[in-house]
């Protein structure tokens, strides 16, 4: 394994932070340090933003043939081809995903991705109006500027390449801030991009914490678009952030994912898409499948099912590609799902368990669980717990389980487990999220955009037509062919 990046990238080049503080990059499953990564100042974000910026206003990038840009994407996405094996196992050490994940999704993922935008930056188009018989009017897409980009640590490759590549594909600089968990993989994509020789300031990655290194950035005059990936409450302060300077947001917030069950769902599908959807990456994805609601009659069989193969799953060393489930990201994290889980238990909800929770609050091993008797008022079946912990829900009828569903201040996505087309597409239509996968359907698509309705979002993540609106301007040109230009009547 090559050693990782650890400094900033700023304008090209790699440099110590201002203070030359640092940050030390742990393996929480061995509680190990992998590396001492720099932390960006205020006078580094300040840095970062000015290359961005002169980059943006003065270089090649906006203004480069669009094919010469696609091309460019394309080599980074080759590149990260390359690499997946390092880049996999880079994030399975820092964050503890199991390497079949990390190999198997999230690096080839990446690789899509920028695959899959560098074909956007040609078609971008704009659009002429029928008016008057002497006048051309028209609306044209112009790159959109600085663009401050923010994610979070699970799925800490995918995550950046989410926002790199639709902001690059439409001509964009950027200034990325990985989470403090987990920057090592966003650290490699800037020297894959190095080595395809995207120009000084297009892309920079600064580290840090959140309010320190996050906060200087959002706030800064200098940017014209925040991109955000996290908690809802980190959220609510990137709106404040963007009121300075009226600032474009996006954001791509928690969820609290239901699956309803009906009935007629086929029942081993349905098991294995229960069990993938909460207890992948332990839980730690903001579309978990973490409320399954199960029709009152299918209860007990269905329960048994899902304990079982919850059963079957191999918990362990994250670097072993026969294990299913790794660990959880920091022993911070592993505190916050233990007081939901103690708390689902004070609250009378059944748990069964493969194994009881660590005592030791640095082993960040947790163990699947599930609570059966849950109710819609009890806060595991309300508040994202981004842990391996299903809540068990029954309904009555199609209505009762709409609106359990509904009653829920997340709008991520919902999925349906039925053979009946229209019943599908009914409840579909009446849930309140802005993503739903029908038996199974709900893999990631770089062409399919990902909205969040209520506190799940603002704006949408990939899809082109979405990514254009989002990262470029529009602008109307009116222009007069008459030859009396008079403005008054006569
Ligand atoms: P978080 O909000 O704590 O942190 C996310 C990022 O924001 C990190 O880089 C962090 O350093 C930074 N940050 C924190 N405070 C900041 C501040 N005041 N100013 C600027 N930056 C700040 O979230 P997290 O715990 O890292 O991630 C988990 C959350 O992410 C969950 O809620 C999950 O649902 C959500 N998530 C959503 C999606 C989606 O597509 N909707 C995808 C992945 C994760």
């Amino acid at each position: 394994m090559a050693t990782w990046p650890d400094k900033l990238f700023i304008n090209g080049s790699w440099i110590d932070g201002h203070s030359r503080r640092t940050w030390p990059v742990t393996n929480p499953a061995t509680g190990t340090e992998l590396a001492k990564v720099a932390i960006a100042e205020s006078e580094d974000v300040d840095r970062a933003v000015a290359a961005a910026r002169r980059a943006f206003d003065e270089g090649p990038w906006p203004r480069m043939d669009p094919l010469e840009r696609g091309r460019m994407l394309f080599q980074l996405a080759a590149r990260i081809r390359d690499r997946v094996d390092d880049l996999a196992m880079t994030d399975t050490l820092n964050i503890g995903k199991p390497i079949r994940d990390t190999r198997g999704f999230d690096a080839p993922v990446t690789a899509d991705l920028f695959e899959s935008y560098a074909g956007l930056p040609d078609k971008i188009a704009g659009k002429c109006f029928g008016t008057l018989p002497d006048n051309v009017t028209m609306q044209i897409r112009e790159p959109m500027g600085v663009v401050a980009a923010i994610v979070p640590w699970n799925f800490p490759l995918t995550n950046a390449a989410l926002k790199l590549a639709p902001i690059l594909a439409c001509g964009n600089t950027v200034v990325l801030k990985p989470s403090e968990v987990s920057p090592l993989t966003a650290l490699m994509l800037a020297q894959l991009a190095q080595e395809v020789g995207f120009p000084p300031g297009v892309l920079n990655v600064i580290h840090g914490t959140g309010p320190e290194t996050g906060g200087a950035l959002v706030r800064h005059a200098g940017i014209d678009k925040i991109t955000f990936t996290g908690r809802h409450q980190t959220g609510v302060q990137m709106l404040e952030a963007a009121k300075v300077g009226m600032k474009g947001v996006m954001l791509e917030l928690g969820g609290k994912t239901p699956s309803i069950v009906f009935p007629d769902a086929p029942i081993e599908q349905v098991v294995n898409g229960v069990v993938t959807g909460i207890f992948f990456n332990l839980g730690q994805v903001c579309v978990a499948g973490s409320r399954l609601l199960v029709h009152e009659s299918q209860h007990d069989d269905l329960l048994d099912r899902i304990v079982a193969k919850m059963q079957g799953l191999r918990q362990g060393d994250p670097t072993d590609p026969s294990i299913h489930l790794g660990c959880l990201a920091t022993p911070l994290h592993c505190a916050t799902v233990r007081r939901y889980f103690d708390q689902a238990k004070q609250e009378g909800a059944r748990c069964i368990q493969t194994r009881p929770v660590p005592d030791d609050p640095q082993d960040c091993f947790f163990p699947p669980a599930i609570f059966d008797r849950v109710t819609p008022s009890m806060t595991i079946a309300r508040e994202e717990i981004f842990g391996p912990v299903l809540s068990v829900l029954t309904f009555k009828d199609e209505d009762d389980a709409v609106r359990i569903a509904n009653d829920c201040e997340f709008g991520l996505m919902a999925n349906l487990w039925t053979e009946h087309g229209t019943r599908a597409l009914r409840v579909a239509r009446r849930l309140r999220v802005g993503r739903i996968a029908i038996n199974g359907g709900g893999a990631l698509r770089p062409n399919v955009p990902v909205f969040g309705y209520k506190l799940s979002g603002i704006g949408a993540e990939l899809g082109f037509e979405e990514t254009v609106h989002e990262y470029t301007n529009s602008k109307s040109i009116l222009y007069s062919l008459a030859t009396d230009k008079s403005p008054w009547p006569e």
